[in-house]
């Protein structure tokens, strides 16, 4: 079975509500240790492919700073088979449904798990710093999307949980709500960071210094 999760631009808030599953967690997550990901396709809107490549890699650390049972690591070598597959994809894979701005795959599904397929009919940019109402920031759709990766539903009691199902074009939306790290550490265990390590990163992302 595959479960697919939606996260769609707020445009189409009222739609998302057929796509949630319920309340109970999703049963699987990755075996602790080390896990691979791949940018595999990239898009025109972005002109330098290093920063769509580090813009995955970003939206992965802000999970990854939280917990300690596993490790995300990019591979570099097309023809290596990785753990999960980031790619840009048409309308046509989104059933043409253009309020779509990505989905991703739970985890414990075979091949496709933990997948991410971002809507590249989409206009993206790479940073909430970036964004406008037309153009959608790839980092928080990604973290998001990498939620799901990992195991996590759409969190419908909190707007500012980066697990809510919708996306409001208006807003930036940088960072993990207490909600999300509750429920990525009850899978993954808690890593033990200072808050200061957490700031540097969270500052270093809303200020878009990977992007410079
Ligand atoms: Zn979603």
């Amino acid at each position: 079975m595959n479960i697919m999760c939606e996260l769609k631009s707020e445009i189409n808030e009222i739609e998302f509500h057929e796509n949630i599953e319920g309340v109970d967690e999703w049963p699987h997550s990755w075996p602790k240790g080390e896990i691979t990901y791949r940018l595999n396709t990239i898009t025109q809107d972005i002109t330098r492919e290093q920063h769509q490549h580090r813009a995955v890699t970003v939206a992965l650390r802000a999970w990854q700073l939280r917990i300690s049972d596993l490790k995300f690591r990019r591979e570099r070598n097309p023809d290596v088979s990785v753990d999960f597959e980031v790619s840009f994809e048409d309308l046509a894979h989104f059933d043409n449904k253009k309020g779509v701005l990505a989905h991703a795959y739970f985890p414990g599904q075979g091949d496709v798990s933990g997948d991410c397929h971002i809507n590249d009919d989409w206009n993206w940019v790479t940073s909430s710093k970036y964004q406008t109402l037309s153009k959608p920031p790839l980092i928080p759709i990604l973290i998001h999307e990498f939620g799901h990766s990992l195991g996590l539903r759409h969190d419908t009691t909190e707007t500012q949980s980066i697990m809510y199902p919708s996306f409001d074009l208006g807003q930036k939306k940088n960072k993990l709500h207490q909600n999300d790290i509750d429920r990525i550490q009850e899978r993954y265990g808690a890593r033990k960071l200072s808050q200061r390590i957490i700031d540097y990163f969270q500052n270093r992302r809303d200020m878009a210094w990977d992007f410079e």
